[in-house]
């Protein structure tokens, strides 16, 4: 079974949102001040179950997906993550299943994370400077633990680990080096992440986007690179390597250089609404067909249909077509869909 969109691309990629909540207050995604600590996230009765996210997984694969990506919120917050993952290893064909994590739970998690079969591992640290994670992240001590965290997931056989880091002009723009210098060794690769305009909560404009460009000159100077080709269709991050064999780095970089075109990526939030781009106003509800009194069967078939109907139909190229988009156009947060 597969599907392709309304510009010829395959459906390959699905990034699995598991719980909306986080333990982290980062201020491009969930800002303290909005989001107090008695905010009301998604009830457990409204998250997906496992056994309706599995089910949802299955159908995924057999519509051809390779890669599934778990997200949140924070997905480390959610009990049965391993139980899960090592369910879809066993008993689905899916090719690759990775996590991303603020890392906060991840010394603790790591060893039983890689017992489960999961095969790779992202976690998002955007500063190594105490003062400036604790300002972006909204939590005071906790870096040394996503660090120790980091080492724990290394030593456990996750090596090479992805490290996501955004850059925002004038909060950690200056520590571009220091993040670099690091992570610059064969366990690590780190990927700066161009600064999206993703929902509205963050109240997002481009004079705080910082280029990939030249975040590549300034760390180019210093640590000398070349650019790596490719590995697979669809590959969103432009990879280069030191030059003195040191390890790798990444750019992904949405704003300045969209890959809209190769775009394979659908997304399912925490509560069951399917997106076909991570700029959607709106997701088609998996939900309310999962909780249907049909039968398996027909409740099966149904989502099928939605799904492949809602892949059919896909035109998204947002990125592409940022400069043309309503800056008030209402938007889905990126807690809610996982990046
Ligand atoms: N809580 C986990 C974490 O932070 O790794 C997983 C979910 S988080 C939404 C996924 C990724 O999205 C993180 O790497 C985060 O830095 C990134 N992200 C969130 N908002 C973003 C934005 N506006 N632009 C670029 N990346 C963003
Ligand atoms: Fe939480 Fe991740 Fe959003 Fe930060 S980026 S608030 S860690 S979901
Ligand atoms: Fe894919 Fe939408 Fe991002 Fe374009 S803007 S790459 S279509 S998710």
């Amino acid at each position: 079974m597969h599907t392709i969109d309304q510009l010829k691309r395959p459906l390959k990629d699905l990034r699995l949102s598991v719980i909306d909540a986080c333990n982290f207050r980062c201020n491009y995604c969930m800002p303290a001040e909005k989001f107090k600590s008695n905010y009301k996230f998604l009830k457990k009765s409204e998250l997906l179950s496992w056994d309706e996210l599995f089910l949802l997984t299955k159908i995924f694969v057999d519509f051809g997906i390779e890669k599934l990506r778990l997200t949140g919120g924070e997905p480390l917050l959610r009990k049965g993550l391993a139980d899960f993952i090592k369910k879809v290893k066993n008993e689905t064909n899916i090719k690759q299943i990775a996590l991303t994590t603020n890392g906060y739970y991840l010394k603790e998690n790591a060893k039983q994370l890689k017992a489960s079969g999961l095969d790779r591992l992202t976690v998002s640290v955007d500063s190594i400077n105490e003062n400036t994670f604790a300002k972006l992240t909204g939590q005071h001590e906790t870096l040394p633990i996503i660090l120790d965290g980091i080492k724990e997931a290394i030593n456990v056989g996750f090596s090479p680990i992805k490290i996501n880091a955004v850059i925002q002009k004038g909060i950690n723009e200056h520590e571009i080096l220091e993040l670099a210098n690091h992570f610059k060794k064969k366990e690590t690769i780190l990927r700066f992440i161009e600064y999206m305009d993703v929902g509205t909560i963050n109240n997002w404009d481009d004079s705080k986007v910082l280029f990939s460009s030249d975040i590549l000159s300034q760390i180019n100077e210093f640590f000398p690179l070349q650019p790596l080709e490719a590995q697979y269709y669809g590959e969103v991050a432009n990879r280069y390597e030191y030059t003195d064999q040191s390890g790798e780095i990444g750019f992904i970089s949405s704003i300045s250089q969209p890959f809209c075109q190769n775009c394979t990526r659908a997304r399912v939030t925490s509560d069951g609404k399917f997106y076909t781009c991570l700029f959607a106003s709106s997701g088609v509800s998996l939900r309310k067909i999962l909780r249907s009194h049909y039968s398996d069967k027909h409740i099966q078939q149904k989502l099928i249909e939605k799904i492949a109907d809602s892949w059919a139909k896909r035109e998204d190229r947002y990125s592409e077509d940022r400069h043309l988009k309503h800056p008030k156009q209402p938007k889905t947060e990126m807690y809610q869909l996982g990046g």
